[in-house]
């Protein structure tokens, strides 16, 4: 299990592994502390996670947004649980 989450600081998304305590940003180089950030999603596989962290990234460009509504993480949650049903 993976959970999807984002740098407090430069707001760049990343995935962590569900036992991983801390996240370093690839992007800015800072170090933050998984539990502080709120999990946007959990995922089953890492490749779901990039793949899933790169159409976020899309969506909030395309959208010109900053972050996620809460309505729209639970439209991701939801959207993801039927894509793993439909998968099966
Ligand atoms: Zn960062």
């Amino acid at each position: 299990m993976y959970h999807i989450l984002r740098c407090p600081i430069c707001t760049t998304f990343g995935y962590v592994d569900r036992f991983q305590k801390w996240k370093l940003c690839p992007v800015c180089g800072h170090a933050y502390e998984v539990v502080k950030q709120p999990a946007y999603l959990d995922v089953a596989d890492y490749r779901e996670a990039e793949k899933i962290v790169a159409e976020m990234d899309k969506y909030l460009h395309r959208t010109k947004k900053k972050d996620f509504t809460a309505e729209e993480t639970e439209e991701l949650r939801h959207h993801y649980a039927n894509w793993l049903r439909s998968k099966v």
